[in-house]
């Protein structure tokens, strides 16, 4: 997909100059998640709230097993919610009578890739618009090349997931989604295995993407400062059972630049963060949550 065409998705210009979708707010209301409720009777989410407006990058950060994935995976349609309900644009999409299924309208790439790895890089590419039909074998084709183009992987298309390394593939995977035009990407710590000059890379790759599409993000991340530096806002979860305790709104302007993660700006955000997810992380240490944020 062109540039051009990615754009075509988008609405006028937010206030700070990016322009974004007017597809995919998320509603998340009260929402709890009890595991296995007869045995173990593992409370994961407890009336967990948070707006997420269209085209708005979002970065959840909390300790390990506050149920940031679990609340991925339920708007992806991995699991159900046990109270409360998740609205997509205003309708229901996880109720308690209500199991969303996965589809190409909420799209998830996880830390260690699910690429086919017996398929090219195009035809992972391809294979999602193709199998729906949304577009012939040659316009995908096309739409993959000028894609994958963007992110610094022209040349590559014949290539198998097997011989990229993980910052390629995990670009590659982006892009697998995206070519789908889905209303939300669901990132879930895509780049936490990686080191800091994949990871630099990563990020201008994918604010690259998120500039030019305006696609709702949900964006789970151990990193604060890679949380700080892509999201406009950043909401903090509690130790678990989980809801959001703090929303910290993001004041850097975009385009985002590297540098700006030397500003004063961004470390007086980043101590805010660093206080309040500590403050948590001792909570989930002292409750035995032995793994830290
Ligand atoms: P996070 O992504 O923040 O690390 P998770 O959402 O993975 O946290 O998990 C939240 C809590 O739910 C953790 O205590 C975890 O052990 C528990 N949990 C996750 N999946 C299951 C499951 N299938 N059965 C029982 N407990 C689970």
């Amino acid at each position: 997909m062109s540039v051009v065409s990615i754009r075509e998705h988008r609405s006028a210009p937010s206030p700070r100059g990016v322009c974004r979708a007017q597809e995919g707010a998320i509603s998340i209301r009260g929402v709890g998640k009890i595991y296995d409720p007869e045995g173990v009777h593992v409370v994961a989410l407890e009336d967990c709230s948070l707006e997420i407006a269209a085209g708005e990058f979002v970065a959840i950060v909390g300790p390990s097993g506050c149920g940031k994935s679990t609340l991925l995976n339920i708007i992806a349609g991995f699991d159900h919610l046990t109270s409360g309900e998740i609205l997509l644009d205003g309708r229901p999409l996880a109720t308690t009578h209500t199991r969303p299924t996965p589809g190409p309208d909420r799209v998830v790439v996880f830390q260690h890739g699910a690429l086919f790895p017996w398929k090219t890089v195009l035809e992972n590419v391809t294979y999602g618009p193709v199998v729906q039909g949304t577009m012939s074998p040659a316009e995908a084709r096309d739409r993959a090349r000028e894609m994958l183009g963007r992110v610094g992987l022209s040349g590559i298309e014949d290539s198998y997931p097997g011989q990229l390394s993980s910052g390629m593939q995990r670009r590659v995977e982006i892009i697998r989604a995206l070519i789908n035009n889905p209303k939300v990407l669901l990132l879930d710590e895509p780049f936490r295995a990686m080191d800091t000059v994949t990871k630099g890379a990563s990020h201008q790759y994918l604010l690259e993407l998120y500039d030019a599409t305006g696609k709702t993000v949900f964006f789970i991340t151990h990193d604060l400062e890679e949380a700080i530096f892509l999201a406009d806002k950043v909401m903090v979860m509690t130790t678990r059972p989980g809801h959001i305790k703090q929303t910290l709104t993001v004041t850097l302007p975009r385009p985002r630049r590297y540098a700006m993660q030397a500003s004063p700006e961004f470390m007086a955000m980043k101590a805010e963060l660093v206080e309040a997810v500590h403050e948590e992380a001792v909570k989930a240490f002292e409750a035995g949550e032995r793994e830290m944020a």
